[in-house]
């Protein structure tokens, strides 16, 4: 039997997917509103829209462009007034969740952490041959 869940969309029931948490008509929807998005920022004029004329040109909600940006459907790296906020410290950024500070930070403290590690294996090599020495004397 097949499983039925809610759509995250409308909240219809709808038969589940592997790929989807939307039903047929959400998903149908939003691929519509895509593609309207798409076409909107490919043309010439609207490259510097910004996102609240990208929602008022095309119909579709800042939400779910937003959606589309954030999944890295949407290529906005040439439309220097789209945008949003990211998630370490709020700076405006475009592509990803992290603004490259944010994930250069992210990047140094993994970094940290993985030295750490490596010094305190070598702590525990050296330790280990010190008493191997002391016992053999
Ligand atoms: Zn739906
Ligand atoms: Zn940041």
């Amino acid at each position: 039997m097949a499983e039925l869940a809610n759509c995250a969309n409308c909240g219809a029931v709808f038969v589940k997917h592997q790929f989807r948490n939307i039903c047929d008509k959400c998903w149908k929807e939003e691929e519509a509103a895509f593609d309207k998005v798409r076409d909107f920022i490919r043309k010439r004029e609207n490259r510097t829209a910004s996102m609240k004329e990208i929602s008022e040109g095309t119909g579709v909600s800042e939400v779910l462009i937003l959606k589309f940006i954030k999944k890295g459907r949407l290529n906005i790296a040439r439309m220097p007034n789209v945008g949003y906020p990211c998630e370490g410290c709020g700076k405006k950024i475009q592509s990803g969740r992290l603004c490259q500070t944010c994930a250069g930070k992210l990047h140094q403290d993994l970094e940290m952490l993985r030295e750490e590690e490596r010094k305190k294996d070598r702590k525990d090599t050296y330790y280990a041959i010190h008493k191997r020495y002391k016992s053999s004397e």
